[in-house]
């Protein structure tokens, strides 16, 4: 199939396209056009035109501030992937990258554009909610920042308002007695998740004081399970009783590759995977 008319507006400045968005519903923002083009091709998306800022310069950047790191909206997955502060910092947003489509899409697609699509089956979102990010948007009365867990409202759906673009996201930096653990499962490499879990660890002396999951490829956004990470730090892991606490916290939603009675035991296994890894 073939995309839909539209018309296309190269933004020469951040100002210029939040003016043009906010003069026209019907427009859209195209980055890295890995996520969007498809959808125009495959007629799921029609706008009236493409808005696009992969050209506006200062939104890539990639810098180590006070208490965090703040990756700019047009950063590629690959220049996050291969930033020395992130692989420093942390190393494991670099193993959550890796599962990220493959090279040729990791080279144009940007990390502001996976966390503003809001696709509950993607890594990033995921991660921001997992991490506490905040999430930067820039509209016509200036910067606003979201919590990422707020950001999230729905499939495909979040707080971005008409006249704002994404500029960026600022994420806190782990500390020493926390840790990021990620686990997917998806039927090749480079596939979408049939299921996936981030969890956010504090540790004292090896034991779990306290825990973040954050699922995605489950639900219609990514999925916090505040009960069932209590069960798990306070009682352990038992495949029963975690698979009935996750039915009532997440309301799962099935998809070419899994059925919700799928994606709820994957998701199930993947908590006693991750709780295996935080082992070794
Ligand atoms: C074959 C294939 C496999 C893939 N596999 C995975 C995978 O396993 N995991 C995964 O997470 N992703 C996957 N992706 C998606 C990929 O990561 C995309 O790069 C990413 O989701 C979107 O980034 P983009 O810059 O290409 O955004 P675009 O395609 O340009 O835009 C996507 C959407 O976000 C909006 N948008 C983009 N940037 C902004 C902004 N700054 N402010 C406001 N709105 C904005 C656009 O208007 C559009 O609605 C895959 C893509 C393909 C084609």
């Amino acid at each position: 199939m073939k995309a839909p008319d539209f018309s296309y507006y190269e933004a020469e400045t951040l100002s210029d396209a939040i003016k043009f968005k906010s003069q026209d519903d019907e427009a859209i923002i195209l980055a890295g056009g890995q996520s969007l083009l498809p959808a125009l091709n495959m007629r799921l998306s029609s706008p009236s035109c493409l808005i696009d800022i992969s050209k506006l310069k200062d939104l890539n950047d990639i810098r180590l501030e006070d208490n965090s790191i703040y990756i700019g909206a047009l950063a590629t997955h690959t220049q996050v992937m291969e930033s020395s502060i992130i692989i420093e910092k942390f190393p494991s947003l670099v193993s959550i990258l890796k599962m990220v489509a493959h090279a040729a899409i990791r080279n144009k697609g940007t990390h502001g554009g996976s966390i503003s699509y809001g696709d509950p089956a993607a890594e990033l979102p995921a991660f921001a909610v997992a991490m506490n990010a905040e999430i930067i948007v820039s509209g016509l009365n200036g910067n606003r920042s979201i919590a990422a867990e707020d950001f999230y409202l729905g499939l495909f759906e979040t707080d971005i308002k008409s006249d704002e673009i994404l500029i960026g996201i600022n994420y806190p930096l782990v500390k020493n007695n926390e840790k990021i653990v990620f686990e997917e499962i998806c039927r090749r490499h480079g596939d979408y998740a049939m299921a996936g879990l981030i969890a956010k660890v504090k540790t004292y002396q090896s034991t779990i004081e306290k825990l973040k999951l954050v699922f995605f490829a489950t639900g219609d956004r990514p999925n916090v399970t505040s009960k069932t990470s209590e069960i798990v730090v306070n009682n352990g892991y038992e495949y029963s009783v975690i698979k009935k606490s996750l039915s009532s916290e997440i309301d799962f939603a099935g998809d070419l590759n899994s059925s919700e009675e799928m994606k709820l035991h994957l998701a199930t296994i993947l908590i006693s995977k991750i709780l295996k890894k935080l082992e070794n």
